[in-house]
């Protein structure tokens, strides 16, 4: 089993009911078990500014599936809850990426890991450090040492409730 962190995000169609639905499908993922899950947080939109603010949280889970096959998943489970691709960036039901995968680095047409926005957004830093602040990256700092814009434009909300 590989312990594996995935970033989540939405900003349409009842943003936090969309997180809760992603959260409880990770748990039922072919050979996954959900470990433990942040907050969720209120956070700007990146990109195009003409869309509601994104609700984002964190997600551990361990899991035996290949990193692709993973990737597989999540955006078959992206599908499941109407993900439609829009614009760059754009307003979404709900976006799952691969934060990390064990201690792996790799690149690959489909598949980037580290997720290459993970050290620079904020609403990814909080919620990592609420679960894991002991996190040590692939290339070896620590996640404590990796300073957040602090911004002022994240919001804690609350933890929701899963049923494991
Ligand atoms: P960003 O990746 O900057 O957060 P995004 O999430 O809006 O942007 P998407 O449209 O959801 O981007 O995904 C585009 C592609 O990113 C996917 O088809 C997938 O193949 C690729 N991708 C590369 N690395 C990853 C990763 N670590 N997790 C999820 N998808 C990834
Ligand atoms: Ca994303
Ligand atoms: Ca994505």
């Amino acid at each position: 089993m590989v312990t594996a962190f995935i970033g989540l995000g939405a900003n349409i169609l009842d943003p936090q009911a969309q997180l809760i639905t992603a959260l409880q499908a990770l748990q039922n993922l072919p050979e996954t078990r959900l470990i433990t899950w942040s907050s969720l947080y209120s956070s700007r939109p990146l990109g195009p500014q003409d869309q509601p603010d994104y609700v984002n949280a964190v997600a551990e889970i361990h899991t035996g599936l290949s990193a692709h096959l993973l990737l597989e998943q999540l955006q078959q489970q992206e599908k499941h809850q109407g993900r439609q691709k829009l614009r760059h960036w754009g307003e979404r039901c709900i976006d799952l990426d691969i934060l990390l995968y064990g201690d792996e680095q790799m690149r690959t047409d489909d598949l980037t890991i580290p997720h290459p926005g993970l050290t620079e957004r904020d609403f990814v830093l909080q919620p990592l450090l609420e679960i894991a602040p002991a996190l040590t990256l692939p290339d070896g700092r620590r996640l404590q040492q990796i300073v957040p814009s602090f911004d002022g434009a994240l919001t804690q909300l609350y933890r929701p409730v899963i049923d494991l």
